[in-house]
């Protein structure tokens, strides 16, 4: 997209990624140059203390999960720690069951797993969502069948930022038997999440969606009942055999602080971003008429706010608003103008949506701005084309206590 403007635009898309919060990389720093070691050279101090600093860093993403530091094994990233989870969980029992359940509105990370692995002769259930993009409980308990072996469901959606019913996904998951694998890359460190309490068997976790740096992710796997799976990359033998290669020390390092400053931090973020989000909400759907809030009202994330707009065109508004760096419905898919697979599983057709993504760095000056820029393009953008359809608004978003 043309940049037109000197000035950066404000950073509003804190779900496609996030800035590294300055601590993370002044935690990481010594770990390229002074602390360069190897985390598995045994026989000297450089592998000790890279292998203290990733034994540290373990035990701080294990502590804002509630895990212990054993069930967490590093990876690249949640895309691979899905590929993991699905993958080797799905492998690790096939004489048991080849049949799995995930859901519509899933990342292509799970989605794209499950379709390789129907190529290989798995049957994957994939179960629709309410108009909020939740799954139906019934339907989940309805699909498992004595050949699931695992459901993948998120904790939170990367668009429209709904929170699953988590608890109840996992009271459910045990009951019947079956594994639980849950996304979470969106919900670590924005929303209290407790493995124990969740009944969650395999949780993947994203470095930089929570501060972190890129390149850098995470997997839990239970240990009590233990979970079984089978690596999906063979080499030397690292993170208990199941994810070989040399870790990623300083991207280790920083997604430790990352989880570290984020434990202590998420209470007093989400309600300060639960207040920014109603701002955004009220400074628009105020001002402007035929504005439809996407996700659910009140179980979603505190910084996402998910936008249709009637009357407008999305490639022009986005294109009319340089100034603000907003994504329109998913990264992962912008760039064709196709509606995302979130925004047609929920039943939204409207021609233009945006996805806010508020986040540490952004400041009230910063949401007023937006909020005045987005009715003044919107306005604009009818304006220029005639009148449009009377249009009523939704309901005020309640609450932000999520
Ligand atoms: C960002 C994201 C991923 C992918 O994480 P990477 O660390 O970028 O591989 C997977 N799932 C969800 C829900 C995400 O938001």
């Amino acid at each position: 997209m043309l940049r037109r403007m000197s000035a950066p635009p404000i950073y509003l898309d804190n779900l496609a990624t996030t800035q590294v919060d300055p601590r993370v990389l002044e935690a990481m720093l010594p770990y390229f140059t002074r602390h360069f070691g190897n985390s598995a050279s045994a026989t000297h101090a450089f592998g000790w203390t890279a292998k203290e600093a990733v034994e540290q860093a373990r035990a701080q993403v294990a502590a804002l999960i509630g895990a212990v530091p054993q069930e967490i094994l590093f990876t690249s990233g949640a895309t691979e720690a899905d590929n993991l989870a699905l993958k080797g969980v799905a492998e690790f029992h096939r004489d048991r069951g080849t049949h799995l359940i995930t859901c519509a509105v899933e990342h292509k990370a799970v989605l794209d797993c499950c379709r390789r692995l129907e190529s290989r002769g798995f049957q994957v259930t994939l179960l629709p969502v309410d108009r909020w993009g939740q799954i139906d409980l019934e339907q989940l308990g309805a699909a498992i069948t004595g050949k699931t072996t695992l459901i993948s469901l998120m904790a939170a959606n990367n668009e429209i930022g709904t929170i699953q019913p988590l608890r109840e996904i996992g009271a459910l998951a045990r009951e019947r038997g079956v594994l639980w694998h849950c996304d979470a890359a969106q919900a670590v460190g924005k929303i209290p999440l407790e493995v124990g309490a969740l009944g969650v068997d395999l949780l993947s976790i994203s470095g930089h969606k929570l501060y972190g740096p890129k390149g850098v992710g995470a997997l839990y796997v239970r240990r009590r009942p233990r979970v079984r799976l089978l690596a999906q990359l063979d080499g030397g033998g690292q993170e208990r055999g199941l994810r070989a290669g040399t870790l990623n020390v300083p991207g280790i390092v920083g997604l430790g602080m990352a989880c570290e400053l984020a434990r202590q931090e998420l209470e007093v973020e989400a309600l300060r971003l639960g207040a920014l989000r109603q701002q955004l909400w009220e400074g628009i759907a105020g001002s402007l008429s035929g504005v439809e809030l996407n996700g659910h009202p009140t179980a979603r994330l505190p910084g996402n706010l998910h936008l249709s707009f009637a009357g407008v065109d999305g490639a022009q508004l986005l294109l009319a608003l340089p100034d603000l760096a907003v994504s329109s419905g998913s990264a992962c898919t912008s760039g064709s103008a196709e509606p995302s697979h979130v925004l047609k599983a929920i039943g939204q057709q409207a021609p233009a949506s945006l996805r806010f993504g508020l986040g540490r760095f952004n400041t009230e000056a910063e949401i007023e701005t937006a909020a005045v820029r987005v009715v003044a393009e919107v306005s604009r953008l009818r304006g220029r084309a005639g009148d449009h359809p009377a249009l009523h608004h939704e309901p005020a978003l309640t609450g932000s206590k999520n």
